[in-house]
């Protein structure tokens, strides 16, 4: 075991602040990686103030992050994969049990025995998992990922949540050119669905309720943008969307989109705010529409939409920050005021 440095929070209403956090010495399948830089997903904001409390409760302290991109400074004499001097990313997941139905579908976001990065039972040590507000992290090789080496590192760590999470929903419903996509909330998701969906060639409509985040989202991939507040603006698209995908991280009226859908037309839902959504069953009856969720995705997946990314050179858009200003961040996220994600340059944690 060992020491490393972090930012963590005590409880719900305290800002984050530096920790010293233990760290297992790497086994014979881990990878022990230098964090550069990790994202700020609104996830970690839910999470340190517990606003999954009924489903996930957050235990304290808390030490959030799953958007990580870093250098390998150790390795374990079983690993293969990876070696010394070599960048690799992890992002929500560090370990499943590789047995389930679900794992051998490659899908480990569903096992029933997953560690998330954070929050989650730590098995080596006791105690829960810490994330990626941290300068160093050890994670088993086969929860690892493979950044392509010509992306700008600040901005490939949000592909590890905010990437993974839109595109392996939109790959699902394998949208292609000749469909019409929606995409709900232009934040850190929303643009990242917004980069995906024009790359796979579809009519990209973005809805967003940030007027002034017009001209970007024409920038960013879309061919339309409807500022969702403006009823006539909605009522142009009824009844007219294949596949819709809503990132929104607080509570909205989901019936508004529901019936902007074709027959047969598809929501999901990967935004996770804390208060459930009220759902008119005829807006869902109305032109045999369906809503459905969307979790992050499996490690293949989240593998090659990075070697996507590599090959159409696709990052976030990150406002790159230190750590000392992250509870300044987390207001500025509330205040939808961010463009399009923040990146912790973890080189700001050398000062604590
Ligand atoms: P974010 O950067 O804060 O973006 C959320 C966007 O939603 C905002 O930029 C805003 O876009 C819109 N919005 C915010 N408040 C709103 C309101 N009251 N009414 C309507 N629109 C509103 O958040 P994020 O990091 O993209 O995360 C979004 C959500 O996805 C969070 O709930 C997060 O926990 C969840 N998430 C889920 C998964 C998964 O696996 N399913 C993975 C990661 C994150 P406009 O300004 O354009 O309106
Ligand atoms: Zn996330």
């Amino acid at each position: 075991m060992y020491n490393a440095k972090a930012y963590s929070a005590a409880n719900e209403t305290s800002p984050l602040a530096p920790a010293t956090i233990p760290r297992r010495d790497p086994t014979e399948h881990d990878v022990q990686i230098e964090i550069l830089f990790c994202g700020i997903c609104h996830s970690d904001l839910h999470s340190v103030r517990n606003e999954w409390s009924e489903l996930m409760p957050t235990v304290y302290p808390i030490v959030p992050g799953h958007e990580i991109v870093g250098r390998v400074t150790n390795v374990g004499s079983a690993v293969t994969k990876y070696k010394l001097g070599d960048l690799a990313a992890v992002g929500c997941m560090v370990d499943s049990d590789g047995t389930c139905f679900q794992c051998k579908a490659s899908l480990e976001q569903f096992c029933p025995n997953l560690t998330l990065t954070f929050n989650s039972p730590d098995k080596h040590l006791g105690g829960v998992t810490y994330g990626g507000y941290s300068d160093s992290i050890v994670v088993d090789e086969r929860f690892v990922l493979r950044v392509p080496t010509k992306l700008d590192l600040a901005g490939a760590a949000p592909l590890l949540c905010a990437g993974i999470t839109t595109y392996s929903p939109m790959r699902q419903r394998a949208i292609t050119k000749g469909k019409k996509v929606g995409v709900v909330g232009l934040g850190g998701l929303g643009h990242m669905g917004v980069k995906f969906a024009h790359a796979f060639g579809a009519h990209v409509v973005v809805f967003t309720t940030s007027p002034d985040k017009k001209e970007d989202a024409l920038r960013l991939g879309a061919d339309e943008v409807v500022v969702s507040r403006n009823v006539d603006e909605m009522r142009n698209h009824a009844g007219s969307f294949d596949f819709i995908l809503d990132t929104v991280s607080a509570d909205h009226d989901i019936n508004a989109y529901l019936n902007l859908l074709s027959r047969d037309g598809n929501i999901t839902l990967v935004g996770a705010p804390a208060k459930p959504l009220g759902v008119s069953a005829l807006s869902l009856i109305m032109g045999r529409h369906s809503l459905s969720g969307s979790m992050i995705g499996g490690i293949a997946e989240t593998q090659e939409m990075l070697d996507f990314c590599g090959e159409h050179n696709i990052t976030a858009d990150v406002e790159v920050i230190p750590i000392q200003k992250v509870n300044e961040a987390y207001e500025r996220l509330l205040r939808i005021d961010v463009k399009y994600r923040f990146s912790i340059d973890m080189a700001s944690l050398k000062s604590e």
